[in-house]
């Protein structure tokens, strides 16, 4: 017996002290919390109330000084010096509760009331109590005094729905925990414990007794000084209920969507996100008066490859704004030209293509697609770099077609664009006016990429916007855009001379270098602007998040105003310094733009790509032989050699030529050829046909009273003075001499029409009629 009673002795004390080990869950909080988003600095951005109904915020790292001071006043006066238990009021509290037989006192220390509420429903009995006392030791063993106080901040409850200091104190008082004054932490601390008395009514006035009371003990016990609570004193309880900062919807929901209920650590910039709020609001008030409701904005930060702003769109604006909860950051869209930098910089790389050289501007149609530039008029030849800067839609599609469709579509996949995923042949192109869809976030980053890697950051293959999180870098084979390319492209961007999108706030690009470029989908349903400095992305997405477009809705009407709003909110930035290798002089022509040729009479000296490609030298630069007087193109055989006048001359093709005179003045047309020499001896005709161009289908449109309104065809030819005489299937329909257009309404049905000059010089184009 006395064996077994030792052994009893060891083994009761030795599971006592497991049991006691043992007894305290190791989390004690289970409840569902509230999704909160904050900024990079700890600013709350938003909150969304948890899965059962609470504001119920993840516990913060610190207990404000104020709030604490108050609650253990409050609550635990000797809180600092007891292990869980306080002896002097454990021992009154039970004298009561025995004399009564019921418990009435709480003497509960702050310590057991973090257990309590860790034990939701459980009974308010004495054996239960004892427990909760029991836990209470363990829990002090386990945390210091500090950790025990902030889990009794984070979790107690402040009224109505309302869980947590954090929760409360934005919800009552609108604003952080850390930022309330005396009165406010003194309302907060007595609130716990009776939190009822927050409801309007006469148990208001309670809650300022008690609020006051608490005030006074402070400045008895030298917490606060007379003044401060005599000012405390004068606060007014809160009126109603604060709405909870909603300062990042759309990114709240897609971290919410993508990692559940966070709590989420944004890259933001409260300040700045807050701006831009406001920049897009000011401009939604304008644009909905055209019924044009939704708006996106993304700032990024080039050097961190971070989010700073996150606007998905107009919510919020007013009340029920259609289609306001789509976030259209990440939402697929017609890129309208947003995709032609892209284009040129792949070709100066390839080296098929220099920033001066000209690119022909005259009609296109093939297989029924015919692009026109915006305002319809053609330049006839126009340097590469100027079609980017004016988005030129004509020589862009030339310039596709000559880098290849499917080629482009492997740049854009390596920038990124996953949502540009069919085949050449699916888009053709189109795919350089918008014919592929793209989303605000894969556009701002496809910029990035190449400001990026030209400031000599790192380039991530992705956006952050969670702080701290892990990224790819992006590997440098995937970028598929050198620096030199890079930078020649941003040079185009920033060039603020775009003498057709003139407007007031132009002035702004002046005073401050960006590289910009604007896009406008078909039927005016996309208005895109994205901007970029050694610093900064912005991008910014105008429209209908239901596809519906408006008329005038532009991406320099509508997305750029909002954009450069943006810039003016962020800090200054320099300019994207030379890449130091990697580019080479080149003497280039300074007509044509191209490597210099021994005729060409200007060069001009520039800096490009070094790569072993080049284009032909100028060809725009040629001999002429012409009479004495000027008149005629001659050669020895109608001309004695002696008289024969040898000039060197800017020739264009006809086609272009006759385009590019109506733009530049100066521009002087060669002679006609003398009547005496064989034109056909000479390679291509004199004769372009402009309109129709081989193989056009024309759709004829008939007038009100139902009569055709016939077409108007239009050529050129070499020599001004030539007359041509227009055939359609052999039957003559008019001659004409100077300009050659010609009003015509041929039938339904294929065609083939004939022009003739003067010299039997012949053109067969066919085209046909539906
Ligand atoms: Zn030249």
């Amino acid at each position: 017996m006395n064996k077994v009673k030792k052994i009893l002795l060891i083994i009761l004390p030795l599971g006592l002290l497991v049991w006691y080990l043992f007894c305290l869950p190791r989390q004690l909080f289970r409840a569902p919390l509230s999704a909160t988003a904050a900024a990079a600095d700890g600013t709350l951005l938003g909150a969304r109330i948890s899965a059962d109904g609470q504001w119920y915020f993840p516990p913060s790292d610190h207990v404000p000084d104020k709030f604490a001071r108050c609650i253990v006043t409050y609550e635990d006066k000797r809180f600092r010096w007891h292990g869980g238990v306080d002896p002097l009021s454990a021992a009154r509290a039970l004298r009561q509760n025995l004399s009564r037989r019921e418990v009435v006192s709480g003497a509960s220390t702050l310590t057991m009331q973090v257990i309590r509420l860790s034990r939701p429903g459980a009974p308010r009995t004495l054996p239960e109590k004892l427990y909760e006392m029991v836990l209470a030791t363990r829990l002090e063993l386990r945390h210091s005094k500090r950790r025990i106080l902030l889990l009794y901040a984070s979790n107690a409850p402040f009224g109505g729905n309302v869980v947590g200091l954090e929760a409360a104190a934005w919800r009552y008082f609108g604003r952080s925990a850390d930022e309330l004054s005396w009165g406010e932490s003194a309302m907060l601390a007595v609130l716990p414990n009776a939190p009822g008395l927050l409801h309007p009514g006469r148990s208001r006035a309670r809650l300022l007794e008690k609020r006051n009371a608490l005030l006074d003990r402070l400045a008895q016990r030298g917490i606060i000084d007379e003044t401060e609570c005599l000012l405390a004193k004068d606060e007014p309880l809160p009126e109603r209920p604060q709405p909870m900062p909603d300062q990042a919807y759309h990114l709240l929901e897609r971290c919410r969507r993508e990692q559940g209920d966070g709590p989420f650590a944004t890259t933001l910039d409260a300040a700045l996100q807050q701006r831009v709020a406001a920049i897009a609001r000011r401009h939604f008030d304008v644009y909905r008066t055209n019924l044009v409701d939704n708006m996106g904005i993304l700032v990024a930060d080039v050097h961190s490859g971070e989010i700073r702003a996150y606007y998905g769109n107009t919510r919020g604006c007013a009340p029920g704004v259609r289609g306001a909860d789509v976030d259209m950051v990440p939402a697929a869209r017609s890129s309208g030209s947003t995709l032609k930098p892209l284009l040129y910089a792949a070709m100066l790389d390839d080296g098929q293509l220099l920033p001066t050289q000209l690119v022909k501007d005259t009609p296109y149609n093939y297989n029924d697609f015919s692009p026109h530039n915006f305002g319809r008029t053609f330049d006839g030849a126009v340097p590469a770099h100027e079609v980017i800067e004016r988005s030129l839609n004509v020589p862009s599609v030339r310039m596709l077609e000559q880098y290849s469709v499917e080629r482009f579509l492997g740049v854009l996949q390596a920038m990124g664009f996953s949502t540009v995923d069919k085949d050449a042949d699916h888009y053709g192109l189109s795919l350089i006016l918008g014919g592929a869809e793209i989303s605000l976030e894969t556009l701002a980053r496809a910029y990035y990429y190449l400001a990026a890697e030209l400031s000599g950051d790192t380039v991530y293959e992705d956006f952050a916007y969670l702080s701290g999180t892990r990224r790819e870098r992006l590997p440098v084979r995937r970028i598929p855009v050198s620096r030199a390319a890079a930078w020649l492209t941003f040079d185009a961007l920033s060039n603020a001379n775009r003498p057709e999108e003139e407007a007031s706030w132009m002035d702004f690009a002046a005073g401050r270098r960006i590289a910009w470029k604007t896009g406008t989908s078909w039927g005016n349903r996309d208005a895109w602007s994205v901007g970029v400095t050694p610093d900064w992305v912005v991008a910014v997405w105008v429209g209908n998040s239901d596809g519906e477009g408006r008329a005038g809705v532009t991406g320099v009407s509508y997305a750029s105003p909002v954009m450069f709003d943006v810039f003016s909110a962020l800090p200054g930035s320099g300019w994207f310094a030379r890449p130091t290798e990697g580019m080479t002089r080149l003497e280039v022509c300074h007509e044509s733009g191209l490597p210099a040729s021994d005729l060409c009479p200007h060069r001009d000296t520039l800096w490009v790509p070094d790569v072993a490609e080049r284009p032909d030298i100028c060809r725009y630069h040629r001999l002429v032989h012409l009479d004495p007087e000027g008149r005629w193109q001659v050669n020895s055989t109608v001309c004695p050699p002696e008289q024969i006048r040898t000039e060197v001359r800017f020739v264009l093709p006809p086609a272009q030529e006759w385009y590019y005179m109506q733009k530049h003045l100066e521009y002087r047309p060669l002679p006609p050829k003398h009547p005496l020499l064989d034109a056909a001896s000479s390679g291509a005709g004199p004769i372009e046909v402009i309109y129709p161009q081989p193989g056009l289908t024309l759709v004829l449109t008939r007038g009100l009273s139902g009569t055709p309104n016939g077409v108007i065809f239009r050529a050129a030819h070499a020599d001004p003075s030539a007359t041509l005489y227009w055939h359609i299937d052999d039957t003559f329909v008019g001659e004409t001499r100077g300009e050659h257009t010609l009003r015509v309404d041929p039938a339904p049905g294929d065609h083939r029409l004939t022009l003739i000059d003067g010299q039997g010089e012949r053109k067969v184009v066919l085209f046909s009629v539906r």
